[in-house]
Order: C-alpha cells, then structure tokens, then sequence
C-alpha cells in the first residue's frame, strides 16, 4: 500500500515536472516540439550512468555511456543539464525561416530516429535491454526499500515539482513572458517589432529540455531501470494531451493535465481487466488519448483551466467618457493629441513644430534620405511580385505609396521592413546597407512596420500589445525575467502608463485589458497603429493603417502622423483613399505591376495620363 501510494506520487510529481517543462515550451511559447520525450528519455540515461558503477564492476553484462558513479543529487543535475545541451543542436530548425510545423516535425523524426538508434545498436545505450541496476539516490546510505525511504522520495518529487511551478510561473509572468505569448499568438508580427524569434525559441527549447531532463532522472532514480521502449515518441502525445487538457498557457493547468492524463491513464491500466488480445488494452488508450485531444480541441480549446488573462491597467473604472468609447469604432471618435515621441536614437535633435500641418521641407535635415530602395526585386515562384523597384526616403516626410491591388505595394513595404528577402537589389538606412538584416534588427534600429492584415496579438489585452513592443526591457529576457520584479518593476510601470497615455488619445482606454482579438477591426487597427508607436520608431512603415477606419477617424489619425512627422519621425504609409493621400502625404508614389509608375505630388500625379490610367485598368 505504502508503495502504492509512494509511486503515484512519484509519478505525480515526474509527470507534473514534464507536462510544466512542455506548457512553459508550446503552452506559453508555442514552440511545437514533438520530440519532447526524448529530453526526458536523455535525463533519465544520463542520470542512470551518473549513479552506475563502472560498467566492468557488475560483471559487464551490460554497457553504457560513462558510469562514473557520482552521489546523489549530481545525477539529478546532470541529467538537467544534459536534457537542456541536447536541445541547442536544434535552434537551427526554429529560426524564422522555418515554419513552426517544419519545426516541430524535424523533432519528431529526430525522436523517431533516436528511438531506433537506442534500441538497435547495442554497443551505444545497451540496445532494447536499456540499463538495469540504476543505484538509488543515497543508496548506500538509507535503505530504499523502507517506507520511510519511499516517502521521501515521493516528496521531493512533489516539491521538486513545486519549484519547478515557482519557475516557469516567474518566467511566464514577466515582460519575457509576455514577450513568448506574442510569439506564440503571431511569430512574424513579434519579428518585425524587435524580437528575436531564434534565441526565444532556442531558449525555450533548452528551459523545456532541462526540465524533462530532471523529470527523467527523478524517474530513474525510482525505479531502477531504463527501458528504451518506456520513451516511444508516441509518449509525447499523452503529455501533449495533457497540456491541451488541462488549459494551454496555464500551467496549473498543466499540472492538472498531468494527474488527469499520464497519471490516470498508467493508473487505470492496473484496474481495467485484460480482456481481448495482450495488446488491446494499451491500443485502446491511445485511441482514448486520441479521442480525449480531438474533443477538447473541437469543444474547449481552452482546456479545463484557460490562460488567465492578465490584467495591466491601473485603473479599475476607466475615465473615458461613454461618446469616446463608441468613438473608437464609430463616428465620432475624438483623438486626443500624441504625446510628443521620445527622440529615437541617432534622431538629429530640433525644436517640434507647433503646427501640426508642418510640411517635410520645415524639418530640419528633412533633405536627407533616411531609407532608400536600389532597384528591389522579389519573385514568387517565378513571377515578379516587385520588379526593379527604386525609392528613396527624406527624413521627415510622410510618403503615400499607392497602386492597385497587387501591384507590389505590401511586397516592397516588407523587405523594406526585412519580413521578407529581396530576390535582388540594396536597401539603405541611414547610409547603413541593411539588406541582409533581419528584421528584428532593424526594428531595434527604428524601423518599424505595420500589417496589412490582421496582427495584433489576439492572446494578449490591448495594453499587453502596446507595451510588448517597448524596445530594451529589462524584464524581456530569460535573465531579467529571472531576476524578478525588482529588477524590471519600475520600468514596467512606466511602460504601462505611456501605453495608458496613448490609449487615452486613441478613445480606447476603456478596452486596455480586453483580449485584443475580441475588438471591432477598426479598433484593432488602432491597437497595431498605437503598439508600432510604442515601438518608438524613426521610420514608421504603414500599410493601409486606415482600412476599415471610420473616415472621419481616418483623418485624425492622417493628422496625428503628421504632427508626428513634424517632430522629427519618417513614415511611408500605403493607402488606398485618394483623398487621404492628398490631404495628408508628400510625395506620393505611385506603383503598378512590381514597377514604380510616377512620384510626387498628388497635384502633379494627378495630371498624368499613366498614372490615372493605372488605376482605371487597376
Ligand atoms: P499590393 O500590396 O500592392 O496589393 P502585394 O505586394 O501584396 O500587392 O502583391 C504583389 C503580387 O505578389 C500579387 O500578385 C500577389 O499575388 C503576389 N504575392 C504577394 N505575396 C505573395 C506570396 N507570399 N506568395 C505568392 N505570391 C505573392
Ligand atoms: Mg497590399
């Protein structure tokens, strides 16, 4: 009974630690691994050939990797250690090029792979017969076969698992926290504002192997044995199910999922009696996990315990008077004005302009060319979206760029931007060439991008999506994050109440710590307008920021960048609305099929034949 008891908990607690180590990994970074069991698989060998003797001094029947006999906890250690180096060769599948689906299906072939390789070449990791004999932790010094002996080990699962919860709790509710959920909601999008996609990912790939690699060896420790068969990448799924179940992006949930599924399940096989063939049984769980992941996935996606959403703002009733809450979809929204940006750096500084209808030529250095494109050209399977295109940018000024549908307007904006590669050509910022950098760099260096489409990050409030995008956080790394609030606290603060700021301007206020999905697509355009700003941009690259904007609202946004770039700030916007770009963008240029067709004022544009004629075919 005793046993009994003392090996749920065990269980409970090793299949806790891993289900914490997969929801911190795809639950909160949404980083698909499904190879997942083998950081488990290498933590719990590495721990068993840790604690074994040399493999000639129990008669060498049979063989593995180092048998160095260390006392305990160093298996323990080493197997975290391992499970985590084993994840670095991996960061060359999670960089952006590579699809997360791509991704994730190289870890399972790897799994796959690694699965065959144990099991069939003896000489390795003693082939199907796997490691037998694994010495208890302090073995020789307590009898592990007492109860006594047993509980403890039950209890320092559970509370290894605890402080495994403290730790990804403490990394997930940081600004670096924050920052994996946007990546998670919208990889492209958290990009183009300054992060790097590969370190996050590779990052979580180690923190998620560190932690199975401990559950491993809490294992393995307990029962003894290393039986290659016992990691089949098929076991991914049952913790994969279980963090579906017990609420993606929560990890209480996760912890639930883990007593609900791998625990239950290993529990109910005892109970269920053998009927049918030998195989039956086991066939039928994974037809039930199966079942169990489909139903949640069609009927509450959220799992049991969804996500929390976190709620920043540090009002309780927002001030916001009820005609400006309408106002942000409807009519007769009112825009408070901008707070005036701080000065990006490297910006030339100068007194702002009062007049808000302040044209480029009244900034100074407004003669510079901040950003210029030499002749980019992008393919698609062949066919040449942008073809030759060659702009250059003045500091300062608000540049129109329109063009019929596909003519190559998005295309250029975003390897401008660096989303996407150039099949050919130069882009200069600030006389740097800029071609080959990725985008998250660029952003850091203030150029800044917004989507055509959709790409707020739907998982996160409003308020959440403006301050994902402050640059230099000191809570947005894996460091800072483990630091703690000390260390990242006062500036989070200020962060927020600048995001309140503009919420306040933009009539949104009162929707600060409503998920961003839920609102109006109007609205959701101001969400990306505003988090770009947040972004602190010196270029601000935005395409068709006005669609779906009351036209009213449009205006008033076309002001407010206006004044923006009186102060200093350069912006090239891709519109539709000929009457936006004539009352707000000089100079306009005008683009038709991949090509640029004519530049300058929309008075001079509209006096040329080529140009009008170009939108009456477009
Ligand atoms: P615009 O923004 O001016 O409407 P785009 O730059 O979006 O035009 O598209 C230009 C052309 O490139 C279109 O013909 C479009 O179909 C094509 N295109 C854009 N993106 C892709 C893509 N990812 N794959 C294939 N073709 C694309
Ligand atoms: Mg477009």
């Amino acid at each position: 009974m005793i046993y009994y008891l003392t090996t749920i908990l065990v269980y409970g607690g090793v299949d806790a630690i891993a289900c914490l180590g997969l929801s911190q990994q795809f639950g909160v970074a949404g980083v698909t691994n499904f190879g997942f069991i083998i950081f488990q698989a290498a933590g719990a060998y590495t721990a068993g050939v840790l604690s074994l003797p040399n493999q000639s001094s129990n008669g060498g029947f049979q063989s593995y990797i180092g048998g160095v006999h260390l006392p305990f906890p160093l298996p323990w250690l080493g197997a975290a250690i391992v499970g985590g180096l084993l994840a670095l060769p991996f960061s060359f599948l999670v960089g952006k090029r590579l699809r997360g689906d791509f991704a994730a299906i190289g870890l399972l072939v790897t799994a796959v792979m690694f699965n065959l390789l144990v099991t069939d070449y003896r000489p390795l990791f003693n082939g199907a017969a796997g490691l037998s004999l694994v010495p208890a932790p302090l073995g020789g010094v307590l009898n592990p076969q007492s109860g006594g002996y047993q509980w403890a080990y039950g209890i320092a699962a559970i509370v290894l698992a605890a402080i495994v919860y403290l730790f990804v709790r403490r990394i997930t509710n940081s600004p670096y926290g924050r920052t994996l959920r946007a990546m998670r909601d919208n990889d492209i999008v958290a990009d183009s504002l300054g992060k790097n996609l590969r370190s996050l990912r590779t990052e979580m790939l180690v923190i998620g192997g560190v932690i199975a690699g401990l559950s491993g060896g809490i294992l393995v420790g307990f029962i003894n044995l290393w039986d290659p068969q016992a990691w089949g990448y098929a076991e991914t799924i049952v913790l994969f199910a279980a963090v579906i179940i017990g609420g993606l992006g929560n990890h209480k949930g996760a912890v639930l999922g883990a007593i609900l599924v791998p625990l239950a399940f290993e529990e109910a096989s005892r109970y269920i009696p053998a009927i049918g063939s030998p195989g039956l049984i086991p066939a039928l769980q994974w037809v039930a996990i199966g079942l169990l992941i489909v139903l949640f996935l069609w009927f509450r996606p959220q799992g049991i315990l969804p996500e929390r959403r976190r709620k920043l703002s540090t009002l309780a009733a927002p001030p916001a008077a009820p005609a400006v809450l309408v106002g942000a979809a409807g009519p007769d929204a009112e825009i408070a004005d901008l707070p005036s940006m701080p000065a990006p750096p490297g910006h030339i500084e100068h007194a702002a302009p009062v007049v808000s209808l302040a044209r480029s030529s009244d900034v100074p250095g407004a003669e510079e060319v901040i950003l210029e494109a030499q002749g980019l050209v992008r393919e698609f399977d062949g066919v040449r979206a942008v073809d030759g295109v060659s702009i250059q940018i003045r500091r300062g000024s608000l540049t129109g760029l329109i063009g019929p549908n596909g003519a190559g307007k998005s295309t250029t904006l975003a390897m401008l931007a660096g989303t996407l590669e150039p099949t050919g050509g130069t882009i200069l910022y600030r006389g740097e060439d800029i071609t080959a950098l990725p985008a998250f760099r660029r952003a850091r260096k203030g150029l800044v991008r917004t989507f055509q489409l959709a790409s707020e990050f739907k998982k996160l409030t409003v308020l959440e999506n403006l301050v994902s995008a402050v640059p230099n956080q000191r809570g947005d790394s894996l460091g800072g994050a483990l630091l703690g609030k000390r260390l990242w606290g006062a500036q989070e603060r200020a962060s927020i109440e600048r995001a309140e700021e503009m919420l306040d301007r933009f009539g949104l206020r009162a929707y600060a710590d409503r998920y961003a999905g839920d609102l109006s697509g109007g609205q959701r355009r101001l969400v990306e307008i505003m988090r770009s700003l947040m972004a602190e941009p010196e270029v601000l690259l935005l395409d068709e920021p006005m669609a779906g904007v009351h036209p009213r609202l449009a205006r008033q946004i076309g002001h407010q960048l206006l004044k923006l770039c009186a102060e200093g700030m350069t912006i090239v916007m891709v519109e539709h609305e000929l009457a936006i770009m004539d009352e707000f963008c000089d100079p306009v240029v005008v683009m038709a099929e991949g090509r640029v067709l004519a530049e300058g004022t929309m008075a001079q544009l509209r006096g040329r034949s080529e140009v009008v004629e170009a939108y009456l075919v477009g």
